[in-house]
């Protein structure tokens, strides 16, 4: 997976369970369709820095 800014390939920095109540600011109305947690893999880009968020299915 390459970095759609820069093509730098990313870097698996961690898993997080976002609290979708706590973060509505990160998923605005996405957030009113679900209910409880999402869990999402994060990935940071070693050359612009670029963080990127994906939903990690169970
Ligand atoms: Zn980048």
């Amino acid at each position: 997976m390459q970095c759609l800014r820069c093509g730098t390939e990313l870097e698996h920095l961690s898993d997080e369970e976002i609290q979708l109540g706590h973060n509505s600011f990160l998923f605005g109305s996405f957030s009113q369709m679900l209910s409880g947690s999402l869990d999402v893999k994060i990935y940071v880009c070693p050359g612009c820095k670029k963080l990127e968020f994906y939903h990690e299915e169970d």
